[in-house]
């Protein structure tokens, strides 16, 4: 199987071309089709295994096949429609540059913000509006409670690298930052291993999931 029978549009694939991948991983083969389906998501998947471009591919094409919030031109304020948690600050800054590559020939935007750096910039990021927002989950909360965001046209949710997010101990936030969103949406769990804890989050947050594991 290659990438051009997955389903994905002609400028997603030639920012995978142009990246150099010719035949997706595995988990690729898996995740794309199944999130491509709206369905939720448990993933199983180290890091090496190719799992950022297995969520963000097919969601940079569900953000171009969703629709836009009724009413909304194309000259609109953005506003974040999909978002994806990581534990650290470089997983997300790495997370985003995916993001960015992928998403290059697409008229989409993606911005990141994370603790340890000045909160202005980010506001200003915020308020101009992106697609697509990573985010870790501290610095997503100082936003929320600054009310310096808008979660109301979510629609998908990432949570990567989930056991690494729970092992930092940050389920609580997790669990805030969950009852903010809107319910209507699409929910994409992954993570390396499977504790109970982990098990218990997912059977909360995901809506009869797809499940794969490589
Ligand atoms: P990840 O597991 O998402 O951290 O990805 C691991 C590495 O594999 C990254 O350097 C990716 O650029 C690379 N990669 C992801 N998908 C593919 C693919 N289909 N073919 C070749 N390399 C890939």
């Amino acid at each position: 199987t290659t990438f051009l029978e997955l389903g994905l549009a002609p400028e997603i694939l030639r920012a995978v071309s142009e990246k150099g991948y010719t035949t997706p991983t595995p988990i690729q083969l898996q995740a794309i089709p199944a999130v491509l389906t709206g369905q939720d998501l448990l993933a199983g998947a180290q890091t090496g295994t190719g799992k950022t471009a297995g969520f963000t591919l097919p969601l940079l094409q569900r953000l171009l096949t969703l629709s836009k919030p009724a009413g909304a031109a194309a000259t609109n304020r953005r506003a974040i429609r999909a978002l994806i948690l990581t534990p650290t600050r470089e997983l997300a800054a790495q997370v985003e540059e995916s993001v960015r590559t992928y998403g290059k020939y697409l008229p989409l935007t993606s911005g990141v913000i994370f603790g340890g750096v000045g909160i202005n910039p980010q506001i200003k990021l915020l308020k101009s509006g992106v697609d697509t927002l990573v985010a870790t989950p501290g610095r997503l909360l100082d936003h929320i409670g600054q009310g310096t965001i808008d979660l109301s046209q979510i629609k998908i949710l990432v949570l990567d690298e989930a056991d690494r997010m729970l092992d930092m101990g940050f389920i609580r936030d997790i669990r805030k930052i969950l009852e903010l969103l809107p319910k209507q949406r699409q929910n994409l769990l992954f993570s390396a291993t499977f504790s109970n804890e982990i098990k218990e989050l997912a059977d909360k947050l995901l809506n009869s999931p797809a499940m794969i594991e490589v």
